[in-house]
């Protein structure tokens, strides 16, 4: 007799062995098989500051599930590890650490700070990656890059070089989205915005003549000190005679002219605005059109400057706001204050509100990049799923903008580009100007090179037009999605034409969030249109975004995230994929707490004692399957067209990305028919372990596990290889489950009819059984049973499963009746068919006890509704939770109610006797 496995299923035992082996066995490693299909998945590189969210660990069992599958279907599978260098998060934390110690990066200089970037991501920037190795990730670790290895490096500056020289790439003086805490230009999608309670203020413009004034409405006054203009619209009779006039700034008592620009919305306050060409990016467009000058009047940190006037320079931005108010309303300049709500850009990074800024910045020109990624999708090369976002996509692309990739950093990839001191010197003739002033000047292309800017792949030596050795870099670094919108194919080797290139070239699937569908997903679609000629990946699937229970996003600073180490120790990492996969509908966002990893959990061990018993009445020989082996009872042949069903269900919905889907149809199989039905039906003719029925019934039972135990695999590899190992008769499907090949269906086996009589029995047992625990019947309790069929055919079925009817439903004894009118009160339940069921509880059941409990139940109940209808009618809540939440709620109530119902009803029934 068997009994190898232990009593409880111990993941901690199981897990981290497995994976050792795994690795060592070069299983996760992809070979160059032209034979072979290819099955490509990059990994989105988390960054190396990051720790395992519960983010990533959606992201990364979806994707886990999808190449351990392809990996038994047959495909030669690749899935390309690696990680981001996250340019201003890793800066931030390595200052951060450093000012612990009483070191500004500054005192280190720049050369001296990168190497304490590159020291600290040596000893924790792999972290993610084990973590990762936690999770089951069964990622190509050999083939692992990071962003800012030599070869990823390299391919970013062939690519500035290319789109520079192509003419894609320009440098110039714009308004960019400045974070003052950061130091760094970010791009737009790296604001976030965020409704803000502020105040507009109408200040007042005094005429030129002292005769009366205009007036104007602004959400930040401070900005007023450095405006060069007021405008109105064009087709504004109200204000057609002012333009051309002049106005005086108040404050600073500057001379400044009205104009008539298309852009002034009428609306708007008073229909007069303030231009402020250096600090909003509107007002930079008018001001570009009516060339007005561009007062920058603050410094890099929101710090007012000279420009800003004595008073005010030195101050804070939001200091000055409100000494400037101060004074404007001691000079009668205000005409009111109004509360009004907009939105706020914040860094995405560290949360300070981004300052519109006028900076000298190099940007990528998008729009002839995005015209060949766009097609390609509308065309649909490349498949979203779901496929409601290529609006979105599509709606982004058509609007793009040019892209900002330069940072004020020094952790990222430095900007291939140096200046020639002497050639800058020579070429600007009249006034010889410094490397700092010509930076900032906004010029066109052939300038750039006439004026000794250098862009080359590699550190040129000496200047290629006069020889000088007196070059400077530029001081930027680009922007982190500057290497990874290449990392489809920089990972493969590119520029070199690599074999991994050729052969793994385009990707087959990605598997990332919405949240980075602008940042990354759209980027890397245009990058290899642009630099391969081809798509990066056929398939974009989107998954949701992991939400806690009440429909609030995850994240550090709620605290609302749990750490997945701490789930994977409570529970299992199998219970944790299991779990993600079970609660991950396709397109909707994952509402996720640790109590949902009990199914994971319960599940596994479910798993295991059912393998276990298998196991120990395995006697010892048993019987491969084969279709005509044995003569199939009805049973036999439910369990195997159900589990052929399942093969077919769980293959078409991965096959959908349906992942849910998948988990569900797998628990299905194996919870009901497998262990409550099957295992419970042959248990008795297990017994007698030499005959026929008992060969017959292991053999199936055996079969059903092993095919499950692949089906289950990519959503619980750790369980199911401790399980595979012990199995008899494994030889020749692979040493381990990983390895073996995906189950096929057998459509012989599949048969319709027989499920639907057969689950008419089971429909009958599951009656009396529901009814037994409505009424509080004890367990070991014999109860009798009378069934009225509703067809011979259903009689006749009954009949013939008597014996496993009887067990299955405690049933001293079983009546098939069909004209039985009951001539006392009696538990009574119909069956879909139209069957009815009626239970004999008499002496079953201790009936005040019963009495009272059911007493208390309804109390529990009325409690219930009433908590759910108070939070219903809380009309704060209903608007602002999701409407998941609120739908969630309205379920619960519908559910109590129902509840309530029919517990009233046995308590009726007990009191009328
Ligand atoms: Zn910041
Ligand atoms: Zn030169």
């Amino acid at each position: 007799m068997r009994d190898t496995l232990s009593k409880r299923y111990d993941p901690k035992a199981v897990e981290e062995k497995w994976y050792v082996c795994w690795e060592k066995n070069g299983y996760f490693s992809a070979r160059i098989r032209p034979g072979k299909k290819p099955y490509v998945i990059v990994i989105p590189p988390p960054n190396i500051t990051g720790i395992l969210t519960m983010g990533h660990v959606l992201n990364n069992t979806l994707q886990d599930i999808l190449i351990r599958w392809k990996r038994m279907e047959g495909c030669e599978v690749l899935w390309l590890p690696g990680t981001d260098h996250a340019g201003i998060a890793t800066q931030n934390v390595v200052e951060k650490e450093l000012l612990k110690e009483g070191v500004r990066k500054e005192m280190l200089g720049r050369k001296g700070f990168l190497e304490k970037v590159w020291a600290w991501k040596e000893q924790y920037g792999r972290t993610i990656i084990q973590q990762l190795k936690r999770l089951g990730c069964s990622c190509d670790w050999s083939r692992e890059r990071f962003t800012m290895d030599e070869g990823l490096s390299r391919a970013v500056r062939e690519v500035f070089v290319r789109l520079y020289e192509k003419g894609l790439i320009y440098r110039g003086n714009y308004i960019i989205n400045w974070c003052p805490r950061c130091h760094t230009a970010l791009s737009d999608e790296e604001v976030e915005y965020e409704e803000h309670d502020g105040h507009l203020w109408y200040i007042r413009y005094p005429f030129k003549d002292g005769k009366g004034h205009v007036t104007v409405a602004t959400t930040r006054p401070e900005t007023m000190l450095g405006d060069t203009a007021v405008a109105v619209n064009p087709g504004d009779t109200r204000y057609k005679t002012l333009v051309g006039t002049q106005v005086i700034l108040p404050a600073v008592n500057r001379e400044i002219p009205v104009i008539a620009d298309s852009f002034v919305d009428p609306a708007f306050g008073t229909g007069i605005v303030k231009v402020t060409p250096a600090h909003d990016p509107n007002d930079f467009l008018i001001g570009q059109r009516h060339h007005l000058e561009q007062v920058v009047v603050m410094n890099g940190s929101a710090v007012m400057n000279e420009k800003a006037g004595a008073e005010f320079s030195g101050m804070d931005r939001f200091e000055c706001r409100e000494a400037l108010v101060k004074q404007l309303e001691d000079l009668k300049l205000i005409e009111k204050i109004e509360k009004h709500t907009h939105a706020i850009g914040h860094c995405y990074r560290c949360r300070t509100v981004i300052e519109p800024y006028l900076s000298a910045q190099w940007f990528v020109r998008m729009k002839p990049l995005a015209e060949p990624a766009l097609k390609v999708v509308l065309d649909g090369k490349i498949r979203f799923y779901p496929p409601r976002w290529v609006k979105v996509y599509q709606n982004w692309m058509e609007n793009i903008r040019d892209w900002c990739i330069s940072r004020q950093l020094w952790w990222g990839h430095r900007i291939p580009v140096w200046y020639c001191q002497k050639c800058i010197q020579t070429s600007i003739v009249h006034s010889p100007q410094s490397i700092e002033t010509l930076k900032s000047m906004d010029y066109g292309l052939s300038t750039i090179d006439k004026s000794g800017v250098i862009v080359s792949r590699e550190k040129p030596s000496q200047c290629p037009r006069c020889g000088s050795t007196d070059l400077t870099q530029d001081d930027d670094v680009l922007d982190t999605w500057f290497s990874s919108w290449l990392w489809p194919f920089s990972t493969l080797g590119w520029p070199g034409e690599t074999d991994d290139l050729k052969h793994f070239y385009p990707t087959t699937c990605l598997v990332t969030g919405p949240d980075i569908i602008f940042f990354w997903v759209a980027r890397m679609i245009m990058a290899g249109m642009e630099f391969m000629g081809d798509i990066p990946f056929a398939h974009v699937f989107l998954h949701g975004i992991i939400r806690d229970k009440e429909g609030r996003k995850m994240s550090k600073s709620l605290g609302n995230s749990p750490d997945p180490l701490d789930v994977i120790g409570q529970y299992g990492a199998d219970a944790l994929r299991f779990t993600i996969a079970r609660l991950s509908p396709i397109g909707q966002d994952v509402y996720y707490s640790n109590e949902n990893c009990e199914i994971g959990r319960n599940f596994a061990n479910k798993i295991w004692n059912a393998s276990r018993f298998l196991l120990m009445n395995m006697g010892d020989s048993h019987e491969p399957f084969a279709r005509d082996r044995f003569a199939w009872t009805a049973d036999d042949r439910y369990v195997l067209s159900r589990l052929n069903e399942t093969i077919r269900d769980v293959t078409g919905a991965l096959n959908a990305y349906h992942f849910n889907e998948a988990a569900e149809k797998l628990y299905e199989f194996f919870w009901s028919d497998y262990c409550d039905w099957y295992i419970e039906l042959v248990k008795p003719s297990l017994k007698d372990k030499e005959s026929e029925d008992a060969r017959r019934s292991r053999c199936v039972l055996l079969h059903c596990l092993e095919t499950f135990l692949r089906l289950l695999c990519p959503l619980m590899p750790f369980l199911c290889e401790e399980i595979w190992q012990m199995l008899p008769g494994r030889e020749g499907r692979g040493e381990s489950v990983t390895t073996c090949s995906w189950p096929e269906v057998d459509s012989a086996l599949i048969d319709p009819v027989i499920v639907e009589k057969v689950s008419r029995k089971f429909d009958v047992i599951r009656a009396v059984r529901n009814l037994r625990k409505e009424h509080d019947v004890p367990l070991d309790a014999v109860v009798g049973v009378i069934v009225k069929p509703a067809s011979r055919d259903e009689k006749k079925l009954l009949e013939e499963g008597r014996k496993e009817c009887l067990v299955l439903m405690k049933a001293g004894k079983m009546s098939l009746d069909p004209g039985f009118a009951p001539t006392k009160p009696m538990p009574t339940a119909p069956t879909p068919s139209g069957t009815v069921v009626y239970v004999d509880i008499a002496g079953a059941v201790d009936s005040s006890a019963q009495t009272d409990r059911l007493r208390e139940e309804i109390e529990d109940i009325d409690k219930g509704i009433e908590s759910v209808e108070r939070e219903l009618g809380n009309r704060e809540f209903v608007k602002k939770a999701p409407p998941k939440i609120v739908e969630m709620r309205r379920k619960k109530k519908e559910q109590l109610l129902e509840r309530r119902e029919k517990v009233q009803k046995s308590l009726d029934h007990l009191l009328s006797k």
